[in-house]
């Protein structure tokens, strides 16, 4: 809109106005054929999981040290690949509004430190420290259980991930009034400035992220923070290169049971 001024007075606007029908069209047409595709990958790829499970236990014959140590190759490439899929259906379960959601009473430490557990050899490997602050009145509140464990099984898998050895990770919860304000703060690698306003983007991926760990999808943040804004909360970051990085959540306490949405349970 801009207006037509005549001696330094607006006398009239124009305006332009553009029909995205189209745009919107072509849009859920890409999404539903990735959602298509990861859905049709899913069964061959699980099927050379199993055949590959079964080479490797000796199922098929004995097998060599060089064998061995190339099927375990072929093994991991597949993981790598299951998980791709998985978070590409997740996207376009998202983008398509059709991911499932069954609210249960929960509390956020547990779900921390289940996540912690899982992570606990990688945390032992690297020698990082973790440090865990709960405000002592940590409510328990309606969330969807699976989608609780994403948001920080994807939080502090990058921050484990992302922070070099003998390094320290923090998770700080607390309420405050009608929310809960949760912090994950790593003494990582950081993210460049430069590339700062691109990090919740689909695929994205920092030039730094890619050198210290080739296999990440750059589709988690994205997922997760669909997630959080789904159910009124919000998420940001603070980083600093070779110093640091720190995610700030708040997810507003849900009291009331909220009603179950209907769909597909997101891939974990
Ligand atoms: P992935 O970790 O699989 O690449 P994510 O969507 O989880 O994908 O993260 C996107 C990008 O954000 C990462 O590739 C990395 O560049 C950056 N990033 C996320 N968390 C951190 C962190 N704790 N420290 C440094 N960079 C991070």
């Amino acid at each position: 809109m801009s207006p037509v001024v005549e001696n330094g007075k607006a006398i009239f606007f124009t305006v332009i106005a553009g029909d995205i029908t189209k745009r919107k069209e072509i849009d859920l047409a890409k999404t539903e054929f990735v959602s298509l595709a990861s859905h049709q990958l899913r069964t061959p790829l699980s099927a050379i999981r199993w055949y590959t499970e079964m080479l490797k236990k000796g199922m098929g014959g004995s097998i060599t040290d060089t064998q061995k140590s190339y099927l375990d190759e072929v093994y991991n490439a597949n993981l790598r690949m299951i998980d791709l899929v998985n978070s590409l259906l997740n996207v376009s379960r998202i983008d398509m509004g059709t991911v499932q959601s069954e609210p249960e009473r929960i509390c956020i430490p547990p779900v921390v430190k289940n996540v912690l557990g899982e992570l606990a050899p990688r945390i032992a490997e690297k020698k990082l420290t973790v440090r865990e602050t709960y405000a002592p009145d940590m409510p328990e509140h309606w969330f969807d259980p699976q989608q609780m464990r994403m948001i920080f099984q994807n939080l502090l898998s990058n921050a484990v991930k992302y922070t070099p050895e003998g390094g320290i990770i923090k998770v700080v919860a607390h309420p405050e009034g009608e929310n809960i304000f949760f912090s994950i703060s790593d003494s990582g690698i950081g993210i460049p400035k430069e590339q700062q306003p691109q990090i919740f983007n689909k695929l994205f991926r920092a030039d730094n992220a890619r050198e210290v760990d080739t296999t990440g999808t750059g589709l988690g943040l994205y997922i997760i923070k669909s997630i959080i804004e789904k159910t009124g909360g919000s998420l940001r970051f603070e980083s600093e290169i070779g110093k640091g990085t720190t995610f700030y959540g708040i997810l507003p306490i849900q009291r009331e049971r909220p009603a179950v949405t209907t769909g597909s349970k997101p891939l974990v």
